[in-house]
């Protein structure tokens, strides 16, 4: 229930263990009017890099018939647990349920505005969220050149709303009430080279002010926002991106455990029976993600549960940022909030601010427990990796921070070995699409629909296009004689298609 990304890949894996539907019959509820769409995408589409028709979710090669039935449009308002029925609005019949999934996803956090919202709680007219493919055409509409934005909120999805806008000939105001941008995810160093970046790239920045009052305009004057000291920013749309909060309403009505999100345990279930959930909506060990890979990993152990498996668990997922934003490479992962003499751990930074670059490395007991970097991707592979495969840091530390992954370590850059992971959304190594490339995925977007790396935030889209044009160029001699450029099973050389 819940026609997202949750939703959907859990259908795709559902009919990857189950192609006929003889043991799943499938009926997905979902109030957004579109067919299931990449969230993540939608920064691309809103700086103008792709359009809306490219950020829909490929089907996964099942079809209509193959016991799925998508319902658009429709919002599922109350669940009886007992009698497992779900009821719809807009007059719908009940749909009754052997087992419930609720991927509800989160709406936007919507901060205190005097004059931000209507009297039913929806943002007024010149103000708008970021969440949907309705809100990209609003912003879209009103971010022609000349035009003057309002963002509250410089963390990940303001930066990147900030970028698209900006990029679409708008000038740009970030209102966050912090002292510097993406706060949750930087420390202090880190996030005054951010804001550096981000007011050379035009936008001005506010920090630590908090919006207090949205000032509608007439036909004569535009709206205007009141900051808490009084300053006044005048502006022709307001964009709220304050972070966002876990949909649990329909769970809680149903008296569904939620604290933050929707309270599930290792198998994904909730706590009442034959009720399940996945995604944003849902909080497993205390911990809410709201990003796409522990989505994805969370619903793999859903589909082999629904499928009969019995020993599939969840056991929780790193966590690794990354802002899309043209002309901003950024990565976080883990804790970087650990100052320089904290007990136990050793912490690292290398800062270049007039370049634009920053890194710094956490390291506990030997292993990298938290990482930031800005302006640098050899950096920020290395440190991926090393994050998600939590092996050792090399003796000589420094080496880290100027981007010479560990021996063993390989970086998702395109000199790396076979079991690189090269799309992290989708687990997606440098030797599977060596193997696609050999049969015959010959650009980016082929590869995509032959491994689906690429497919989720996007950001290796680059990398898979580079190794693509240099295998193009030099053919089978340009795979490096690696490992994974072997078949796996066979070990032999495959052939180029
Ligand atoms: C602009 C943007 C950029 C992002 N970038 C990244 C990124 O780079 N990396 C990353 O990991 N994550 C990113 N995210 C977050 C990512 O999109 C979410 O983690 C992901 O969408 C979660 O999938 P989900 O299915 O749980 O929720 P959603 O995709 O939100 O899907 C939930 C769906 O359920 C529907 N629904 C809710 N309640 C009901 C109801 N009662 N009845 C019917 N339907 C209902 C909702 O309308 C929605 O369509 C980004 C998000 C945004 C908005």
């Amino acid at each position: 229930m819940g026609n997202g990304m949750a939703g959907t890949r859990l259908v795709e894996q559902l009919r990857a263990l189950d192609p006929s539907g003889a043991r799943v019959r499938i009926t997905v509820i979902g109030d957004e009017p579109h067919p299931a769409y990449n969230r993540v995408l939608l920064s691309n589409v809103l700086s103008g890099g792709i359009g809306p028709a490219q950020t829909r979710m490929r089907s996964g090669g099942w079809r209509p018939g193959d016991g799925v039935t998508v319902r658009t449009g429709v919002r599922a308002t109350g669940i009886d647990v007992a009698a497992r029925s779900l009821t719809l609005d807009g007059g719908h019949p009940p749909v009754e349920y052997d087992e419930l999934v609720l991927t509800t996803g989160s709406a936007p956090n919507l901060p205190r505005i005097d004059g931000a919202y209507r009297d039913d709680g929806t943002p007024a007219r010149g103000v708008t969220t970021f969440r949907t493919l309705d809100d990209c055409a609003a912003i879209a509409a009103a971010a022609h050149p000349g035009a003057r934005v309002v963002i509250v909120g410089a963390g990940l999805l303001g930066l990147e709303a900030a970028r698209g806008v900006l990029m679409r000939g708008a000038a740009v105001t970030l209102v966050h009430p912090q002292d510097y941008p993406m706060d949750r995810q930087l420390d202090r160093d880190g996030g005054a080279v951010l804001a550096r970046i981000v007011r050379g790239l035009g936008a001005e920045l506010v920090v630590g002010r908090r919006a207090a009052e949205f000032v509608r305009g007439d036909d004569r004057a535009g709206h205007a926002l009141l900051l808490d000291d009084g300053t006044r920013v005048a502006t022709d749309l307001l964009i709220l991106a304050a972070g966002t909060v876990p949909r649990t309403e329909l769970a809680r009505s149903a008296g569904i455990t939620a604290a933050d999100g929707i309270v599930v345990d290792d198998t994904l279930r909730t706590s009442a029976p034959h009720v399940w959930a996945a995604g944003d909506c849902c909080e497993h060990d205390g911990v809410v993600y709201g990003l796409v890979q522990p989505a994805w990993e969370q619903t793999a152990v859903l589909a082999a549960r629904l499928c009969g498996a019995r020993d599939t668990v969840y056991s929780g997922s790193t966590q690794v940022t990354r802002l899309k934003a043209h002309d901003i490479d950024l990565v976080a992962m883990g804790r970087v909030d650990v100052g320089g003499h904290d007990q136990g751990h050793e912490v690292l930074t290398l800062a270049d601010p007039a370049r634009g670059r920053y890194a710094k490395a956490v390291v506990r007991a030997g292993r990298l427990v938290g990482a930031l970097s800005l302006g640098n991707p050899g950096v920020a592979g290395a440190f991926t990796q090393l994050f998600d495969s939590n092996g050792p840091v090399p003796q000589d530390r420094m080496s880290l921070l100027i981007g010479h992954a560990p021996p063993g370590v390989e970086t998702a850059g395109t000199d790396a070995g076979p079991e690189s992971v090269v799309c992290r959304c989708n687990s997606v190594t440098r030797g599977r699409i060596a193997e696609a490339w050999r049969n015959g995925a010959r650009s980016d977007e082929a590869v995509a629909r032959a491994t689906r790396a690429g497919t989720g935030c996007g950001g290796c889209r680059g990398v898979v296009g580079t190794l693509c044009e240099g295998w193009n160029m030099h053919g089978q001699s340009g795979i490096h004689d690696s490992g994974a450029d072997r078949d796996d099973r066979t070990g032999a050389k495959g052939d180029a298609a």
